[in-house]
């Protein structure tokens, strides 16, 4: 498609744009009287109203029910979180089976490392991405002390190779050959948060079984905006949180993959609790654990409904458009936003460069910006004309053109503010 950075242009590919009614269900904070330009999404997602009737809808049952709730509301919470497993596994690619909501994203690759990361005195290393997101790097670091291992020896970070931004696919299998026989687990993020990269999850998880190692990874930037398979790539484990791309509200619950090929296998450890405990015989209060068989046998307490609300809301939204339609609107809207920022560069005489990857494979909904040049004052600039991106010292944005509510128009506006702020 030959782009055109024309507010005409972008209204016409709005028009033509078939989620664009979506963005109606959303709610904008306001700059001057106006709805910003939000960027993001990658970040928290914006607030639904679908979301909020269904937080209230809760309340309400809690104020008519009480305790009679778990059984008698009209979505019971004793068994809410079972209404995930459909929509969910459709989102990454997974039997319904092999998904389920529960925890926070950190404490459930803390609780998957449990499970899949058993170090012996020959194979205990982990592989990971060098300037991991910190949360993993403090969660992998802490691990491998908890099993009495120095994580200088244990922990072997891939690298970029000098002058580059993204890391190379062939860099990351040779590592894992390097490794070889002493590689316990591969846990890298399947979308660098920095810089937007797309990893290919079926290729380095293939080169991590040949190794003998698990594969898990962490799908925080990936769950909701890449196209996933989670199952067929055989993925021995996945984590996300749901209140970036899937807008289930701040700090909420994380959505959790184990692969249906470890489901019997009852030798693995795991911390338990009553809510993996087999469903029929949950309330008879047994001595002895009996776990599901399914992700939900990673269960440990009952559920918090409140926050489950509005990410059920939301993974509902996501069925009804389905990822394909999804993926189709954040390719175009991302190339949009990618071209409005190569026209702006030409005419502010390229003062900024795109560090994400430009092939499609390897980028889902995001662009980083190395601003060469300009500080903080231009993030601030860009905030007091109703434009939130996020700023990362000392000058890079990343800029999430979200498709469930981004239009193009945002696009053309955005760069108009871009090029006046960086004139000025
Ligand atoms: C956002 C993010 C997290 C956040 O973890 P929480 O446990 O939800 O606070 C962790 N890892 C990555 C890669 C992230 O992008």
């Amino acid at each position: 498609m030959t782009f055109l950075n024309t507010k005409e242009f972008a209204q016409e590919l709005d028009k033509q744009d078939e989620l664009s009614s979506y963005r109606n269900e959303f709610s904008f904070p306001q700059v001057n009287g106006k709805n910003v330009i939000y960027f993001t999404g990658n970040s928290l997602g914006l607030h639904s109203k679908r979301a909020k009737k269904y937080v209230d809808e809760v309340m309400t049952d809690w104020e008519n029910l009480a305790v009679e709730g778990h059984f008698y509301s009209e979505k019971p919470w004793w068994d809410y979180h079972e209404r995930f497993a459909n929509p969910l596994s459709k989102i990454v690619g997974a039997l319904p089976s092999e998904v389920t909501v529960m925890n926070t994203l950190t404490v459930n690759l803390h609780l998957m490392m449990v499970t899949f990361y058993k170090p012996t005195a020959k194979r205990f290393k982990i592989l990971c991405e060098a300037k991991a997101f910190p949360s993993d790097q403090y969660m992998i670091q802490s691990q491998v002390k908890f099993h009495g291992l120095n994580y200088e020896d244990a922990i072997v970070e891939i690298q970029r190779r000098e002058g580059e931004h993204n890391i190379r696919l062939e860099d990351i299998l040779s590592k894992i050959e390097e490794v070889g026989d002493e590689l316990a687990l591969v846990l890298i993020g399947g979308v660098n948060y920095y810089t937007g990269q797309v990893f290919n999850m079926k290729t380095i998880t293939e080169a991590g079984h040949k190794a003998g190692a698990y594969v898990g990874w962490d799908l925080a930037h990936a769950a909701g905006n890449i196209k996933l398979n989670l199952h067929d790539w055989d993925v021995d484990f996945a984590a996300w949180c749901s209140y970036k791309y899937m807008n289930s509200g701040p700090g909420n619950a994380s959505g959790c993959f184990i692969h249906e090929k470890h489901h019997n296998d009852t030798s693995l450890s795991r911390f338990a609790g009553w809510w993996g405990h087999n469903k029929e015989r949950r309330f008879k209060m047994e001595p002895t654990f009996d776990p599901v068989r399914g992700a939900e046998g990673w269960q440990i307490s009952n559920l918090p409904i409140l926050s489950l609300a509005p990410y059920l809301a939301s993974v509902e939204m996501f069925d009804e458009i389905g990822m394909e339609a999804l993926i189709n609107k954040r390719n175009v809207i991302t190339s949009y936003l990618e071209f409005i920022l190569k026209e702006i560069s030409k005419e502010v005489n390229g003062s900024f460069e795109i560090i994400t990857p430009s092939s499609q494979e390897e980028r889902g909904c995001q662009l980083s910006v190395l601003l060469h040049g300009e500080g903080r004052s231009l993030f601030d600039y860009l905030m007091k004309n109703g434009v939130i991106t996020d700023w990362r010292e000392p000058n890079v944005i990343r800029l999430a053109p979200v498709p469930l509510y981004c239009s193009f128009e945002d696009m053309y506006n955005f760069g108009q503010i871009l090029k006046k702020g960086i004139v000025k």
